[in-house]
């Protein structure tokens, strides 16, 4: 080899399942990830949960795919090799991996520790830019994955390892903002839509010490949120029963993702009270600011969670004993499950098994 050739890097031989346009179904994919470098964490994955942003993307409903795209980012596994500089991690331990593995590091977001507000853009564990390989990310629906020691986060001991992984995406989208609109004791909470998001929201607010109220389309689902730890549920239908909660609530989080009446639940906040968008509707709506003004109320958002925080999240979890409820689906479902994800025919979220990879 001549001294002015560049090596092409080491890497990887993955196995996974990807789709290669919007029309295309996910099917089996085999790519390349990077060796593990000073500083990575090359991981097995045992399970990756599917969130509604999966979906979105195989399905390029936000516009912004590269294909092939191999999506997944509630990742949970086994680490096989670490980089000679990790000193957190070893062979054999267990560690997650959720939205995100790398950020600027050096914008203000991040520095405070805000990964996910990055002002160049955090890089997706899917869908982002590859800055080792060049190209794009490839998720969790694989057989592992190499990421950097500053994005792995460890798993409390005493969390079933697949209902844990929903916790990476659903578990932090949600935490985040109550954290944040410091939810507690004394405070009235109301959830919006009994989905992924919607059932971790009731868990977290719950364990956090609120008065949790559900709101829900469908009366059906009255006895499963009261089993999450509802103390009320009320169907936003019913205009008898969402009169009754007129100005009752402190923080409304509206996990709800297609367009819909948002100043139905505007108006049960009380003076100052906050709603919060975690359901990204790829279709926007229109917002009445009158309800706004009248109140001094609050329309926020809010984007998953920082990696230290998303810390905080699992060992909140690992304290209370909170994890998903799943149904495990081996991946050569996973096409019939975003159908039934799309008809929320889930409790409350898919996980998939990756051993079903070498099946
Ligand atoms: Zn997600
Ligand atoms: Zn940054």
């Amino acid at each position: 080899m001549s001294k002015s050739s560049v090596a092409a890097p080491a890497t990887l031989k993955t196995v996974g399942y990807g789709s290669n346009s919007a029309q295309s179904p996910l099917a089996p994919f085999s790519f390349e990830r990077r060796e593990p470098g000073p500083r990575d964490i090359q991981i097995e994955i045992l399970y990756c949960g599917v969130c509604h942003s999966d979906l979105h993307t195989v399905r390029n409903e936000w516009q912004n795919t590269i294909y092939p795209c191999v999506p997944g980012h509630e990742i949970v596994g086994r680490v096989t090799a670490v980089g000679n500089q990790v000193k957190t991690f070893k062979a054999g331990d267990v560690a997650a991996v959720g939205c995100m593995v790398d950020s600027c590091r050096s914008c203000a977001s991040c520095r405070d520790g805000l990964e996910q507000y990055c002002e160049v853009g955090f890089v997706g564990t899917y869908n982002g830019e590859d800055k080792h390989l060049g190209g794009v990310t490839y998720g969790g629906y694989s057989d592992k994955i190499v990421v950097d020691q500053d994005f792995v986060l460890r798993v409390p001991a005493n969390l079933d390892l697949a209902a844990t992984s929903p916790l990476l995406c659903a578990g932090i989208t949600t935490y985040s903002p109550l954290r944040h609109w410091k939810v507690g004791k004394g405070q009235r909470v109301g959830i919006v839509g009994l989905g992924g998001l919607g059932h971790m929201g009731i868990k977290l607010a719950h364990a956090m010490g609120a008065e949790v109220v559900l709101f829900t389309t469908s009366p059906n689902k009255k006895e499963d949120a009261q089993r999450l730890g509802a103390n009320e549920v009320v169907v936003s239908k019913n205009q008898n029963e969402m009169e009754r909660q007129l100005n009752r609530f402190d923080f409304i989080l509206d996990t709800v993702s297609a367009p819909h009446n948002v100043d139905a639940f505007l108006q049960l906040l009380k003076r100052d009270g906050t709603l919060c968008m975690v359901g990204a509707s790829p279709e926007p709506f229109p917002v009445p600011v009158f309800s706004l003004i009248m109140k001094r109320r609050q329309f926020a958002g809010s984007l998953i969670g920082g990696i230290a925080e998303t810390q905080e999240m699992l060992d909140f979890c690992g304290k209370h004993g909170i994890t998903s409820d799943i149904e495990i689906i081996p991946i050569q479902q996973i096409n019939q499950a975003y159908e039934r994800m799309l008809k929320s025919d889930v409790k409350y979220r898919f996980v998939i098994d990756m051993a079903s990879l070498k099946g």
